[in-house]
């Protein structure tokens, strides 16, 4: 790949970056993408799968912090930070308390229903094109609720998010047994979101990948990794690779945790933190509906993936960190059964460990890199890198390409950190 020209360069094989990819090539530009692994691999493959477009809640929202510090000293809770000295995560920490106020969620969570419902539209389409088969199901969201707060709360929610436009039914206990034949008597309410959807994730990156290499012209190159972005005049002129150096017109930063380290050197400051989850997957029971649910709580999603059901879970700010730490799967698995009977776990076909990008406001950043005229990042995701990566995907293309853009990015700019 020595010293080749480029038309336009997407880094990262994600979610983010096939569809990039897809949208860009649909707009007839010359595509190349590169990995530094396999396409699908990282973040994009073991995740919750959910396309819950309704849940437009963003991470950062009033009440969290209260709830993460209770959280933060026990082991075996959902949340956890690795005490370290690290000043971007302080950084971080600090932005994200900033941020955690209704007047936030007033002004992110309409822009993330907008684009998380654009997705779930683009979904659709992709559904229906030859060779891709990603079982997208829309039979709605269950959300189930163990304690009377969390129930409370939930009804409070509610009434925030018919606001912004979402469909939403509150369910009692004999509804949600109704709709669940094997809910436990914990559970005391639920949330329904009827307009809610998922998909097998793995599968529908691999496959868009395979329909971008086959039939759209895109050269898609695993295993090259991105060792360098060489700036000049305001634009990306090199991007130095494991297998040599690539000029091109334009870069598409899709690097998903990975992102920030490689705009450092041009001195962009991308408020990014690796967050872990951890997804198990057992043979799915013939007795569980065909729709998702939230252990609401213990922040558990169950999803019913072909003849698997994954559970996935969750958020360590522990950096780059792979390692599957058995006590907290174990803690995720042992939620089930305080919402779930007759759900056997001890059976797993798969454990995972993935790092979600986490922005600071739980909102995306989507849109160029300050000074440089030809670099657009498309990356933060953190819990809804699914639920928007097609949208992200349209919208990145129409950037770069000056098409009339479906929806305005401005409450993505890298700008509204600094
Ligand atoms: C447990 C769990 C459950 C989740 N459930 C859901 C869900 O139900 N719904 C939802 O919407 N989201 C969910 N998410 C979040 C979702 O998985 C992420 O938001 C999404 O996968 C991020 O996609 P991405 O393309 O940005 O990153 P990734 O999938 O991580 O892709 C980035 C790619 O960039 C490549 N890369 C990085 N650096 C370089 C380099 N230097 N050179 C070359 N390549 C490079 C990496 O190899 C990687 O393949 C979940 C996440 C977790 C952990």
């Amino acid at each position: 790949m020595s010293d080749q020209a480029v038309d336009v360069l997407v880094l990262g094989g994600g979610v983010i970056g096939v569809c990039s990819a897809y949208y860009l090539a649909r707009a007839g530009r010359r595509v190349t993408l590169v990995d530094m692994g396999a396409v699908g691999s990282a973040c994009s493959y073991g995740n919750a799968g959910l396309i819950d477009p309704s849940h437009c809640m963003p991470l950062a929202a009033p009440g969290v912090i209260s709830k993460a510090l209770r959280w933060m000293f026990n082991a075996d809770s959902p949340f956890y930070i690795r005490p370290r000295w690290d000043k971007d995560l302080f950084h971080w920490l600090w932005l994200f308390r900033q941020y955690c106020t209704l007047a936030h969620v007033d002004a992110a969570a309409p822009q993330l229903y907008r684009l998380g419902m654009a997705s779930l539209d683009l979904y659709r389409e992709l559904a229906g094109l030859p060779g891709m088969d990603f079982a997208l199901t829309q039979k709605g969201f269950l959300l189930l609720y163990a304690t009377l707060g969390g129930l409370t709360q939930a009804a409070r929610e509610a009434k925030l998010l018919q606001r912004y436009g979402v469909k939403v039914q509150m369910l009692d206990r004999p509804q949600v047994r109704g709709m669940l034949s094997c809910v436990s008597d914990q559970v005391c309410g639920g949330m329904f979101l009827p307009h809610d959807a998922h998909i097998i994730p793995d599968r529908f990156v691999r496959g868009l990948a395979q329909v971008l290499a086959a039939h759209m012209g895109v050269s898609v190159c695993p295993f090259t990794e991105v060792k360098a972005l060489v700036p000049e005049a305001g634009r990306v002129r090199v991007v130095k690779t494991s297998m040599g150096d690539i000029k091109p017109n334009a870069v598409v930063l899709a690097g998903g945790s990975w992102s920030a380290e490689l705009l450092r050197p041009l001195g962009v400051r991308l408020p990014l933190q690796p967050a872990k989850g951890y997804s198990v997957s057992i043979a799915r029971p013939a007795h569980l509906p065909d729709f998702p649910l939230l252990l609401t709580e213990a922040k558990v999603c169950v999803t019913p993936m072909a003849d698997r059901l994954r559970f996935a879970g969750t958020l360590e700010l522990t950096g780059f960190d792979f390692s599957i730490r058995e006590r907290r799967v174990a803690a995720l698995l042992r939620a089930v059964k305080q919402y779930l009977v007759r759900v056997d776990t001890s059976e797993r076909l798969e454990t995972w460990a993935g790092l979600r990008p986490c922005t600071p406001d739980g909102v995306p950043i989507i849109g160029r890199a300050p000074g440089f005229e030809n670099l657009i990042v498309a990356t933060g995701h953190a819990m809804i890198g699914m639920r928007t990566g097609t949208g992200t995907g349209k919208l990145v293309a129409q950037m770069l390409t000056g098409e009339i853009l479906f929806m305005d990015p401005a409450p993505f700019r890298l700008e509204r950190f600094f």
